[in-house]
């Protein structure tokens, strides 16, 4: 059941030519369009340190959830609301906020105030932002699997579908099952468990998943019971 899930996970390095041995810019992107990753121009005019870092886990994610790769096509710079770092967009791209993403040491001191103030995971870190938004690009990519035609009607589908987080609410949901059999005659349940997470999983469930999905990369087995189901149902859906 815990196959594949070890703690340490957020540590370990993927090796040689991980995109963490990259000592420009340019080298970073070459290494990442070679595994069929895109980095945008816009991304050379942000702090390369915080770039290479979040790229990083990009590419750890994409490892351990092959099936991600069916939705995943790129990193960009962009903004995305005042106060978010990140977002991400069903098209596969993940974009980065120049205005809220401007050094390792800026982004680690506001993200660590978000930990504290229990709005994202205990234990996760700064670069956990893009371990969030690839969790985003895993709801992507079990849309894309759910409705795989190529017609206006299917892409309308996995508009709504994306839109209204249905694979998400379906991975919460079995997860749930798991963790607290019964939980729909108790909704309460559901809740605790949700927010033991993150304030922000509450959100909504494409949060939820996103937010499981960072705890369970950074705690492994200390990861909350909800994250670590949720881990688990999406690694086997999407491991390969
Ligand atoms: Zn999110």
């Amino acid at each position: 059941m815990n196959k594949g899930f070890s703690s340490g996970v957020a540590n370990r390095r993927a090796g040689m030519g991980s995109a963490m041995d990259a000592g420009s810019f340019r080298e970073l992107r070459d290494h990442m369009e070679a595994k069929g990753i895109r980095l945008s121009e816009g991304l050379a005019d942000m702090d390369f340190e915080t770039v290479r870092a979040l790229t990083a886990r990009a590419e750890r994610m994409v490892e351990l959830f092959p099936g991600v790769k069916e939705a995943f096509r790129g990193i960009d710079a962009g903004e995305h609301g005042a106060d978010a770092y990140a977002g991400a967009r069903l098209s596969g791209i993940v974009g980065l906020s120049p205005e809220n993403i401007r050094s390792m040491s800026q982004i680690s001191r506001d993200y660590e105030r978000d930990v504290q103030r229990g709005f994202h995971p205990q234990g996760t870190d700064a670069a956990s932002i893009m371990v969030h938004e690839m969790g985003h690009m895993l709801e992507a990519a079990m849309v894309r699997r759910a409705f795989p035609g190529s017609t206006p009607a299917d892409e309308r589908s996995r508009s709504a579908a994306w839109r209204h987080g249905d694979e998400a609410g379906r991975v919460v949901t079995r997860a749930l099952n798991r963790v607290s059999p019964g939980w729909q005659e108790r909704p309460r349940e559901a809740l605790v468990q949700i927010r033991g997470v993150s304030a922000y999983a509450a959100q909504d469930a494409s949060e939820t998943l996103a937010e499981c999905i960072s705890d369970a990369f950074s705690n492994g087995r200390r990861a909350r019971p909800l994250s670590r189901a949720v881990w688990e149902i999406v690694r086997s859906e999407l491991s390969g």
